[in-house]
């Protein structure tokens, strides 16, 4: 109700209403049995996804994709917030490792593991963090050794969503034991099969049931075939799977806020306080308009965001699109909790209770921040940007000279 299409083309209006109607399909039973880690992992949602042609949306349609752009991919992702970031995680998945594939993978790994999970009837997981860290992503410490045709893996991941139950992982190993990180590690699709341990199955604040787990290799053999890209070359393959990483974790926490400031909206329009509708109360009134205007603007970034991509890829633009995609997840995960914590105020007592569904909202909100490169990280990468684009040589006028006494060099100190 509170999302808006100004910025979207007919095309992508169209495919948001198409997403909703899946959406409204989705039995709240699965919501909370996934909330009370009744079920492992949401497999019917996945495969009812898949069977309506929304998984993978991006890639061509010879892999069962739509050739649809970043910014439609974006309108559907917000959508399928809506359900939360469970479902969402669940969904962006084929997006993400899809991405590697599809970009980086050979014809046979394209046949055998991106046209199913486009389908939706294998479940992937990407395993990139361990329990030395996440943010220190080459730093990775999983080691891939060759021996004859076949590598052969030693190390763990840590917190992998759908880990538990995967067809397989996208995982990342050092190849190179001395060379730094970004000139060491090498990607590889491993099956469960060939002898992943899962040894742990978190319990979580949110975002569950869909089986985060700690996935062990101990001299798991994986052939040359499931390697993804060349040898030690993978942090290119890191690069441009953190795209959908990132841009799936800022339109999902977007979708994700909506209900939870739509539900506080009604709420305050019927709870009276003092012989009035709290709604009169402009604590409680401009709380709600500074949440509409944080959705708005987050998605209007994430827009841009996805849309810097577009044309990036379509070589239209030579500027870097990883600012931007950044500033997106920062922005509209920060936006989402603040959007999510205030909804829960403005319902007051009964808002961190179960009878509305407000506390598990800001349950699982509150890993925006923390996922898919931490905001910290995000923070890391626009500031570096900043600093890399202001020592670019400049046309623009020089706005030192727009101060009175622009010409006192001699007060200009540094050091
Ligand atoms: C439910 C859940 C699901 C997840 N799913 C997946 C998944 O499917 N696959 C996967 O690979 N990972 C997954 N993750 C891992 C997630 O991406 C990491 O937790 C995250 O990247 C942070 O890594 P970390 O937990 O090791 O924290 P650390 O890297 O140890 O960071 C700890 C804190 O230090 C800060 N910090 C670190 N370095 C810096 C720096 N240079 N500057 C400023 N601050 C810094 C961080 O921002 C953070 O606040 C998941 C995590 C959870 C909780």
């Amino acid at each position: 109700m509170l999302e808006n299409n100004f910025l979207n083309t007919e095309e992508e209006a169209k495919l948001r209403e198409e997403v909703k109607d899946f959406v409204r399909s989705v039995d709240p039973e699965l919501i909370r049995k996934m909330d009370r880690d009744e079920i492992e992992y949401p497999f019917e949602f996945v495969a009812e996804a898949g069977k309506r042609g929304l998984l993978g949306l991006r890639f061509s349609e010879e892999y069962g994709g739509r050739g649809l752009t970043w910014t439609a991919e974006s309108v559907a992702m917000e959508e399928v917030g809506v359900l939360g970031f469970g479902l969402g995680c669940a969904y962006a998945m084929v997006s993400i490792v899809g991405e590697a594939i599809y970009r980086f993978g050979s014809e046979w790994q394209k046949e055998e593991f991106l046209k199913p999970i486009i389908r939706g009837e294998k479940i992937s997981a990407e395993g990139l963090t361990e329990p030395r860290g996440g943010s220190d992503f080459f730093g990775t410490t999983t080691k891939a050794e060759k021996k004859g045709n076949k590598w052969v893996l030693n190390g763990e991941k840590r917190f992998i969503a759908g880990g538990k139950v995967a067809d397989f992982y996208f995982i990342y190993a050092r190849t190179h034991p001395a060379a730094p990180g970004h000139q060491a590690l090498t990607a590889f699709i491993v099956e469960r099969d060939m002898g992943v341990e899962i040894q742990e199955i978190y319990s979580l604040l949110g975002c569950r049931g869909i089986g985060t787990a700690r996935i062990v290799f101990k001299d798991v053999e994986v052939p040359d075939e499931y390697r993804v890209g060349e040898v030690n070359k993978a942090r290119q393959i890191f690069n441009r799977m953190m795209v959908p990483e990132r841009l799936t974790s800022a339109a999902a926490a977007i979708g994700a806020a909506r209900p939870a400031l739509e539900l506080a909206i009604k709420y305050s329009d019927k709870r009276k306080a003092f012989g009035r509708k709290i709604r009169e109360f402009q604590a409680v009134s401009f709380k709600v308009a500074e949440s509409l205007t944080k959705l708005d603007a987050a998605r209007a970034l994430t827009h841009t965001a996805a849309r810097a991509v577009d044309l990036y890829d379509a070589g239209l633009s030579k500027e870097d699109p990883r600012r931007l995609v950044s500033e997106a997840k920062y922005f509209a995960t920060q936006a989402a909790w603040e959007v999510v914590n205030d909804a829960m105020q403005i319902l007051g007592g009964i808002g961190y209770t179960q009878v509305y569904p407000i506390e598990r909202m800001l349950r699982d909100i509150r890993l925006g921040i923390i996922w898919t490169g931490s905001n910290e990280i995000m923070k890391l990468l626009v500031q570096h940007e900043a600093y890399r684009l202001m020592q670019l040589p400049s046309r623009d006028r020089d706005f030192e000279m727009d101060a009175m006494e622009w010409y006192k060099e001699v007060e200009k100190v540094f050091e």
